[in-house]
C-alpha cells in the first residue's frame, strides 16, 4: 500500500531551524521560524504562564474527560478579549475549544463545508502557506487574488475589492484579523470599512483568522477590525490561536467562534461543531486551555499576562523601529505589525544572506521580526545592500 505514496517536500522552516543550530558563526541571526524571542533569543514561558502551571499543579484533582467542545469556561473567559462587550454577541455567539488556531481553521472549513459545500474560499495572497490546504483538505474550493505587492509594500486594494465583488453570496473571505502572515501588513481602518460594507453588500460570510491577538497595537486594537465587521455582518466564523499571545505554541490552544443570523441557528452550529471535533481528535488536549482559563479566572495573572503581552509587543514594535532607523528606505517595515514582514527577494538571496552573512529567513524572503536585537539592525540592513535587496 505505502509504495504507492509519493513524498512530500520537507517543511522548510524546519530545514531552517537545524541550519541555524549547525552555523557555528558568532552573530548569526534567526529570523525564521515564527515564535516570539526575548532579548536573550529565548521564547520563554510566559510569568503568568508559570503561575496558572503552579496553580493547576497544586489544586488540579481530576484529569476526567471534558467533551468534544473542551473547556467551556475557557471559551467563555476569551470571549469579551475577543468580542468585547456588546450585548449582542451573548445571544449569537458559539464557541468551542479547539488545538489551536490550526484546529479551529479545520472544524471553520468542515462546518462550512457541511453547510455550504459550493462555498468557495476568497484567500489573498500570500497568506500563511497553511491555509489553502487547509480548505482543500475539507474538500472546499480556494479562489485566491492578489492581497499584497511585495515589490511596493503596498496592499493591492482594488484587486480585494474585485475579489469580494466578483463573489457569489455564501461565499467565504479569509481575513487576517491583525498582524498578517507573513507580510506585517494589515489594513487600515479605512480599509476595513470598505471591505465590512463588501461583505455586508454581497453577503460574504467572513471566516476571521486572529493568531496574533496584542502582538500588533495591543489587545483592543488588535481587536477592533474583528468588531466592527461583527457588528454589520449577520454569520462569522472566528478562529483564535492563544499559542503566540500566551506563549503556549506546542501546547496547542485555540477555539472556534460562529455568529449566527439568530438565536435558532446557535444549537446547530454548536452540535455541528461539537460532532466535527468528535470525529477529528475526539476531545481537545486540555492542559493549555486550562492555563489560559486559570490566567482569566485570576485579577493577578490577567494584570501578568498583560503586561508581559505588552512588553512583549513593544519589544517587536522597537525591533521594527530599529530598522527603520538604520535604513530609510525600509521604514514601511516600523509601520508593518506582528512577528513578520516579507521582503521581495528570490530565494536565491535568502540562501546568501545565509551562507555569506549568517542572517537566517525562509526563502519566501518572510523574516520574523521578534528573533533580532535592536543592535542587529545595522548588520541586517547592509547584509541586505550586499545581497542588493
Ligand atoms: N493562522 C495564522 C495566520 C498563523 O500564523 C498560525 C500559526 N503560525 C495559525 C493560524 C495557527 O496557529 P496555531 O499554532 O495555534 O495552530
Amino acid at each position: 500500500m505505502f509504495e504507492k505514496l509519493n513524498n512530500r517536500p520537507a517543511d522548510s522552516l524546519l530545514a531552517l531551524i537545524k541550519a541555524f543550530q549547525a552555523d557555528e558563526r558568532n552573530g548569526k541571526i534567526d529570523l525564521g521560524v515564527g515564535v516570539y524571542r526575548d532579548a536573550m533569543g529565548r521564547t520563554p514561558v510566559m510569568r503568568a504562564v508559570k503561575a496558572a502551571e503552579q496553580f493547576l499543579l497544586d489544586t488540579q484533582d481530576s484529569k476526567k474527560y471534558l467533551g468534544p467542545e473542551g473547556d467551556l469556561q475557557f471559551v467563555r473567559l476569551l470571549q469579551p478579549i475577543i468580542f468585547g462587550k456588546s450585548p449582542k454577541f451573548d445571544h449569537r455567539l458559539v464557541g468551542i475549544q479547539t488545538p489551536g488556531g490550526s484546529g479551529a481553521l479545520r472544524i471553520g472549513a468542515e462546518l462550512i463545508q457541511t453547510a455550504n459545500p459550493s462555498a468557495k474560499v476568497l484567500l489573498g495572497t500570500p497568506s500563511w502557506p497553511n491555509h489553502a490546504p487547509i480548505f482543500a483538505s475539507a474538500r472546499l474550493a480556494v479562489k485566491d487574488y492578489a492581497f499584497v505587492d511585495l515589490t511596493s509594500q503596498q496592499v493591492k486594494f482594488e484587486s480585494v475589492v474585485d475579489a469580494l465583488s466578483s463573489s457569489a453570496e455564501g461565499d467565504v473571505v479569509l481575513l487576517h484579523g491583525c498582524c498578517h502572515n507573513p507580510t506585517g501588513i494589515d489594513f487600515t481602518m479605512e480599509q476595513w470599512l470598505e471591505i465590512t460594507e463588501l461583505l455586508v453588500a454581497h453577503k460574504l460570510v467572513p471566516l476571521i483568522d486572529l493568531a496574533y491577538q496584542g502582538l500588533g497595537d495591543g489587545l483592543e486594537q488588535d481587536a477592533a477590525p474583528t468588531r466592527m465587521i461583527l457588528d454589520a455582518v449577520d454569520e462569522a466564523l472566528i478562529a483564535y490561536s492563544c499559542d503566540k499571545n500566551f506563549g503556549l505554541y506546542r501546547e496547542r490552544v485555540g477555539a472556534l467562534y460562529v455568529m449566527t443570523r439568530n438565536v435558532d441557528d446557535i444549537g446547530k452550529a454548536e452540535s455541528n461543531m461539537a460532532a466535527l471535533a468528535r470525529v477529528n481528535w475526539s476531545m481537545p488536549p486540555d492542559h493549555g486551555a486550562a492555563i489560559v482559563r486559570t490566567i482569566l479566572e485570576s485579577p493577578e495573572m490577567s494584570a501578568m499576562w498583560r503586561a508581559e503581552l505588552e512588553e512583549m509587543c513593544e519589544r517587536v514594535n522597537g525591533n521594527r523601529a530599529a530598522i527603520a532607523a538604520a535604513a530609510a528606505d525600509l521604514a514601511f517595515i516600523s509601520r508593518q505589525r506582528g512577528l513578520f514582514s516579507n521582503l521581495s527577494m528570490s530565494k536565491e538571496t535568502a540562501a546568501a544572506l545565509r551562507a555569506k552573512h549568517g542572517i537566517y529567513m525562509a526563502d519566501s524572503g518572510r523574516m520574523n521580526l521578534a528573533g533580532m536585537q535592536p543592535a542587529d539592525a545595522g548588520a541586517i540592513v547592509t547584509a541586505l545592500r550586499a545581497e542588493g535587496c
